[in-house]
């Protein structure tokens, strides 16, 4: 599975970092650090829970969780 965050949607409300540590980080400023990367195995509830937190819906989740090809 991948997240991906934009950049131009974050606003630094860092809900997404204090409900999903392992899968979110902030910059220096307090927003989220921006792009698309790859979710370690285990972490993927937690990267949902963290997308559901944002109030911009600058996260996106996809990909299925056992690494198989989209169709
Ligand atoms: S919760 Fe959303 S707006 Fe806030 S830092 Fe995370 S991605 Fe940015």
């Amino acid at each position: 599975m991948k997240v991906a965050v934009d950049g131009a949607k974050c606003t630094g409300h860092a809900r997404c970092q204090a409900t999903a540590p392992e899968v979110f980080a902030l910059d220096e400023l307090g927003y989220a650090v921006p792009g698309e990367r790859e979710i370690a195995a285990g972490a993927e509830a937690e990267a949902r829970r963290g997308a559901s937190a944002c109030p911009e819906r600058a996260i996106t989740v996809w990909g299925d969780p056992l690494g198989r090809p989209a169709r």
